[in-house]
């Protein structure tokens, strides 16, 4: 089987390495965002396709047989146009099954939509910030000149920012001491996120330390053609045989 494994998260690796023990064919591909990404087992290529136009042509010239979509939740662009471009050539696309996080007893969530609703709300519940929405997500934060941020992300963020910042480079797995340890000492009293699921350290310590959490909602994923399917990471090897 030749596949095509779109990736860029923690799941993507681990399915990478399950697919070429397996014996698959597999390409990885990573948009280019990280100076020094994480690579996976097998074969890699880096950066955009040009659009689901150019994903279709990827698709057809290298005669994949199937897509697997096991990007970010909030990767909602490109999960588009694999959707478009997989119904367009009728190659099956099988989708990563991550499910949101879901409240615990004692946790004090505040969902919203978007980046723009979460900075427009977070006055109201915190001055002193972590901010975990990742590199990109940081601008939405800019003009709150009334909060402090500790924002944590794998890459320096870009120009736009928010005047009192400080910058946390540096990517998980995190533990629940470890995240405890850091609200604490900065003495954070909300913490920012987007619903990414996945490992929860700190929620739990959030949920410890009695912090409330501002939790950005997922896009809405693209629906499933008659070919595609949605798998749980373990599974995806069963699924392709
Ligand atoms: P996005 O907004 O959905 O995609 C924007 C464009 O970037 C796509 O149209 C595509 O360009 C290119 N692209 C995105 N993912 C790609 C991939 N895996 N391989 C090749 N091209 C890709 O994506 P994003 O939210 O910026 O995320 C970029 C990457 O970071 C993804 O691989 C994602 O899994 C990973 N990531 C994202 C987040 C997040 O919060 N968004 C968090 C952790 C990891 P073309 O149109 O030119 O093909």
């Amino acid at each position: 089987m030749r596949i095509l494994l779109l990736g860029g998260t923690a799941d993507a690796r681990r399915l990478a390495t399950l697919l070429t023990e397996a014996g698959h064919h597999v390409v990885s591909s990573l948009a280019g965002r990280t100076r020094d990404p994480l690579l996976p087992a097998g074969a890699v290529r880096i950066g955009g396709f040009g659009g689901v136009d150019g994903l279709a042509a990827y698709l057809r010239d290298k005669r994949i047989d199937v897509l697997i979509d096991a990007t970010h939740p909030f990767a909602a662009t490109m999960s588009e146009h694999a959707a478009a471009a997989c119904g367009a050539l009728r190659v099956p696309r099988l989708v990563v099954d991550r499910p949101g996080w879901t409240a615990s007893p004692g946790d004090v969530w505040h969902r919203v939509a978007s980046l723009g609703d979460a900075a427009a709300l977070l006055p109201r519940l915190g001055r002193r910030v972590f901010l975990t929405t990742g590199r990109q997500g940081i601008a939405a934060f800019a003009d709150l000149d009334e909060c402090w941020f500790l924002a944590r992300s794998v890459e320096p963020p870009g120009a736009v920012a928010p005047q009192r910042l400080e910058v946390l480079l540096d990517r998980g797995p995190f533990t629940v001491d470890g995240e405890r340890r850091l609200m604490a000492g900065h003495r954070i009293d909300v913490l920012v996120t987007k619903d990414s699921g996945g490992p929860d350290a700190k929620l739990v310590a959030a949920r410890e330390l009695g912090i409330p959490v501002l939790m950005v909602n997922r896009p809405p994923a693209p629906a499933l053609g008659p070919l595609d399917r949605v798998v749980g990471v373990e599974a995806v090897p069963g699924e392709i045989g």
